[in-house]
């Protein structure tokens, strides 16, 4: 026979369900007070005793009585499948509390992330709405530049035209010059003939 647990803290549970247990002092063979304590086993669930505070320890005695009535074969069958059950439950519920724990460290993580997230997103807001104006003053520069190339290309066509106008009145001045250069050798040389002539009528 072997029990697992001294019961110290079930001094609580009343003996008010158990009319007929015996839970007086017992002393064992050692003359000390044998402590009640509480059996595991499925044949006795539940079910407490007094026995020697050394049972199976050197300086031990061998003293164990039981307190409790026995139990009805009824009992035998349930209480154990309960415990079974409650021990099965218990397993069950360290699962989900350590899958609801994971949860929500996973839940943490996420909500961290949704908020770096939004962060980032603001962030990326606030540089295309800084794109969105340096676009514009980009457009209106450009607008500015097309304009000004504008003027300049009509600049460039007047200043063509008025080349042109430039040349044609140079050409038509070094025609005037070429007939002027005639005319004054054809003078030079009546000149001349003039100054010859009247030297010819001196002389004669
Ligand atoms: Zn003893």
């Amino acid at each position: 026979m072997h029990w697992i647990e001294i019961e110290r803290k079930n001094k609580k549970l009343s003996s008010s369900s158990c009319s007929s247990s015996s839970l007086g002092v017992r002393i064992c063979d050692c003359k000390k007070r044998a402590p009640l304590g509480t059996s595991w086993t499925d044949d006795n669930l539940g079910r407490r005793f007094h026995g020697c505070e050394n049972f199976n320890k050197i300086g031990g005695c061998n003293f164990f009585k039981w307190a409790d009535p026995p139990m009805c074969p009824r009992a035998m069958v349930i209480i154990p499948n309960l415990r079974r059950d409650k021990h099965r439950l218990t397993v069950e519920n360290e699962q989900l509390r350590q899958r609801i724990s994971a949860m929500e460290e996973e839940n943490a993580k996420l909500s961290r992330k949704i908020s770096s997230l939004l962060d980032e997103n603001m962030n990326m807001g606030r540089i295309i709405a800084n794109m969105g104006s340096e676009n514009a003053n980009l457009r209106r520069r450009v607008s500015i530049i097309e304009s000004d190339n504008d003027n300049l290309g009509r600049k460039i066509a007047s200043m063509e035209f008025e080349d042109e106008n430039i040349g044609s009145k140079i050409s038509k001045l070094e025609d005037c010059n070429t007939s002027l250069t005639r005319i004054n050798k054809i003078m030079k040389f009546v000149l001349v003939v003039s100054w010859l002539v009247l030297l010819l009528i001196w002389c004669a």
